[in-house]
């Protein structure tokens, strides 16, 4: 049971912070507690929306003081909704979303709590980018920690190799600086070890000039998928960084462009983009526009609008699990389509297979992320509205993952999972990475004071 707040604690901390405390009962208390994932339905005790490192530092400290469990939130996006937790303080810092772009360093500070659209509509007057999420309301803090995969990832990396510098506030409150020369070993965790080691109140970012970007989605129906997937994944195989995205199953959903009896019915897409000209897209991709799409779309577009252009409403039920595969032969492709064609009808269900390669295998040897040597991945990402639904889309979930056994490394992408417990945690970061990772952790956080995450236990 969580341990009672008295009056007198909680009014001084009303009084030390900047921003806003919330607790039951108060107006604003159901909004302030809704994650992205509709599943998730739980009643902190308190709810600090933070609005400076201050607040952050003030409401570590008034957790630690009363005994309340502290969770930390961001966008909200975490599919196991880590960031929000019964009975807890929560850290909330959507408030400090401020993003400072400086053109000519080429950097780019974002506070704690900004998304993706807060990051790249700072970013866009400047023409410049780093890689982001496929959301535009995806926090950068637990997207960035956790990894950060995006559209540009196989040109500028993941995200988490462009980070320059974090700010973070410890679990005993202080403000702590990581970067390549200022405490390097939590800097390396911090590519991949997510919100194990403190709240990072701004995070910052080396960008890149903005490349022209354009996009296709083509979709065909389920009997040619087959065709479509290997086609797609001979031109993985051979495509420049500039290339990326993935092949995909989904219901076709309710767009301008999509004919109105196709809608809701299960096709077989191909969504990829190009970091420079549509021509250029075409061109490299001519062997899939070959295979008459039902339909297509295929254009360039500015990257603001590519970054939010599947952006859906929270609200929806959801479950995904990732594997990273180390090869993905013509028994994969059928294994991949088998199960596309199985996707639970009646849910918004998809089922990504990700090309990967590029920058992301590049950097490999650097940081605690093994998955990054995967030159594929496939992402069930189940979601639905009826929890009738429930059970059939984990298991289809499941399912996915049973498929994918015999070309999959033991290593996965922890922002692409749920809670799957602590062995998936440790091979995902390797054995002797997570032993490194748990070092660092028992420095910084010896008590395991954030530990609604995917979790990293203090060494000793
Ligand atoms: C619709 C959708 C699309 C997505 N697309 C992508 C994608 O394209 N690429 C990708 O890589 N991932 C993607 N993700 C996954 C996403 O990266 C993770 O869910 C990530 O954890 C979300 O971060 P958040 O701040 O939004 O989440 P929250 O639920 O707010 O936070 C999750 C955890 O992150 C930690 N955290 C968050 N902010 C901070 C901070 N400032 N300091 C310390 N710890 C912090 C905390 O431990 C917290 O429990 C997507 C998720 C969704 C729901």
């Amino acid at each position: 049971m969580a341990p009672h707040v008295s009056e007198s604690a909680l009014a001084g901390l009303v009084e030390d912070l900047a921003g806003e405390v919330i607790t039951p009962g108060d107006p604003g208390y159901d909004e302030a507690r809704v994650l992205h994932n509709g599943m998730i339905d739980r009643r902190p005790a308190v709810i600090a929306q933070c609005a400076t490192q201050a607040d952050v530092s003030n409401a570590v400290l008034f957790g630690r003081a009363t005994g309340l469990p502290i969770a930390v939130r961001g966008g909200g996006h975490s599919v196991a909704g880590s960031s929000v937790i019964d009975g807890a303080l929560v850290v909330d810092l959507r408030r400090m979303h401020h993003v400072f772009v400086d053109p000519e360093a080429m950097t780019v500070r974002v506070e704690g709590g900004a998304t993706m659209a807060h990051l790249d509509h700072a970013c866009q007057p400047f023409h410049v980018a780093t890689t982001g999420g496929r959301v535009s309301t995806t926090g950068v803090g637990g997207f960035v920690l956790g990894g950060g995969s995006g559209w540009l990832e196989r040109k500028f990396g993941l995200a988490s190799d462009n980070l320059l510098a974090a700010d973070l506030i410890t679990a005993e409150g202080k403000h702590v600086r990581a970067d390549a020369d200022e405490n390097p070993e939590l800097f390396w965790a911090l590519h991949g070890g997510g919100g194990n080691f403190g709240v990072a109140t701004s995070l910052t970012m080396r960008v890149h000039p903005l490349p022209r970007t354009s996009v296709a989605m083509l979709f065909f129906l389920p009997d040619d998928a087959p065709e479509v997937v290997r086609t797609f994944r001979d031109l993985g195989e051979r495509a420049p960084d500039e290339f990326g995205g993935g092949a995909i199953y989904l219901p076709a959903p309710p767009e301008p462009f999509v004919p109105e009896d196709m809608v809701g019915k299960l096709v077989c897409g191909a969504l990829f983009t190009y970091a420079g000209p549509v021509g250029e897209l075409r061109d490299f991709a001519a062997p899939l526009f070959a295979l008459d799409p039902v339909v297509q779309i295929v254009t360039d577009i500015p990257y603001v609008d590519l970054q939010s252009m599947l952006d859906d409403p929270p609200g929806l039920r959801n479950y995904w699990s990732a594997e990273y595969l180390r090869e993905f032969p013509d028994e994969a492709v059928d294994a991949f389509c088998d199960r596309g064609a199985r996707i639970p009808p009646g849910t918004a269900t998809q089922h990504v297979l990700f090309l990967m390669g590029g920058a992301v295998a590049a950097g490999s040897s650097r940081y605690p992320q093994p998955w990054r040597t995967a030159p594929w991945a496939v992402h069930p990402f189940a979601t639905w509205e009826d929890p009738a639904y429930d059970d059939q889309a984990r298991q289809w979930v499941h399912d996915v993952r049973a498929d994918a056994r015999p070309w999959a490394i033991e290593s996965t992408y922890l922002n692409f999972v749920g809670s799957e417990g602590e062995q998936r945690i440790v091979s995902s970061f390797g054995e002797e990475n997570y032993r490194r990772l748990a070092a660092v952790k028992a420095a910084f956080d010896p008590d395991n004071v954030f530990r609604y995450n995917q979790n990293i236990v203090p060494a000793g």
